[in-house]
């Protein structure tokens, strides 16, 4: 029996929180801490999905920046989160934990699809799920893509894993001293603030359909656990 306070929720992991100390490609004392900390929350029955990022590999910004067309660099963006996602996977089963990765973009030979009643069933049977590859679209982000998500399997928050900031400030912390941690915040306070909790796509979106948010390190071993319990980590963003 779980007595953990939400009964499903959405991991939304940076490709950042799967890197080092150089914010580039993967880490795998980070990647084996993270699947421990999943683990963890696995077992006490809570149902775990999961989005992984791509910014540790390639951002579509940059590569538009650069001169690319935006949609074929936002493809390589995609494609970077399918990386991520299976070496995740791949760790996630070498500790015992039975782990599906849905591509919102087909590779049938890599991964499953995404549809969506197929990853309720998996949760249902407590697998995880990775969604890979975004929204399959270009101009979105996978925080969009975590909201989305968080709405078509009906999780009970989405809890965004940060590695370099323990929640939402006032200002940015590293560079203000001053900056103050919000505990609670509404969607409309980040929007009308400008606070750079999640891209203003993926905010509206978990707004108007009243998902919670909880914003926290993952740096700290544990703390994915702490999160599920309801324990006073990190800042929540209401949905209502
Ligand atoms: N991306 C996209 N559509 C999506 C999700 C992601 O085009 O629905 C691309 C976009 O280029 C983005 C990259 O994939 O820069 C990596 O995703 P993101 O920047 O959200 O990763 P994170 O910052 O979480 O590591």
């Amino acid at each position: 029996m779980t007595t953990a306070r939400y009964r499903r929720i959405v991991l939304k992991l940076s490709g950042e929180a799967l890197s080092g100390e150089a914010g580039f490609g993967l880490e795998p004392s980070i990647i084996k801490s993270v699947s421990r900390q999943v683990k963890e929350v696995a077992e006490l029955g809570v149902e775990v999905a999961v989005v992984v990022g791509g910014g540790n590999i390639w951002r579509g910004k940059v590569g538009a920046e650069m001169g690319m067309d935006r949609a074929n660099a936002d493809y390589m963006g995609m494609l970077a989160t399918v990386m991520n996602s299976l070496a995740l996977q791949d760790s996630l089963e070498n500790l015992g934990i039975p782990t599906r990765v849905q591509t919102s973009i087909e590779m049938r030979q890599v991964a499953e699809p995404y549809i969506r009643r197929k990853a309720i069933r998996h949760l249902e049977k407590k697998r995880v799920v990775i969604f890979a590859a975004g929204t399959g679209n270009p101009y979105f982000s996978t925080d969009t893509t975590a909201a989305l998500r968080a709405a078509e399997v009906e999780a009970d928050v989405i809890l965004m894993a940060k590695n370099n900031v323990d929640g939402v400030y006032t200002d940015d912390p590293k560079v203000n001293e001053d900056a103050v941690k919000y505990d609670q915040l509404s969607y409309m306070d980040v929007l009308n603030e400008g606070l750079g909790v999640m891209d203003s796509t993926a905010s509206s979106l978990c707004m108007d359909n009243d998902i919670d948010l909880l914003v926290f390190s993952i740096t700290e071993d544990g703390n994915i656990k702490k999160a599920v319990m309801g324990e006073n980590i990190g800042t929540i963003v209401r949905g209502k």
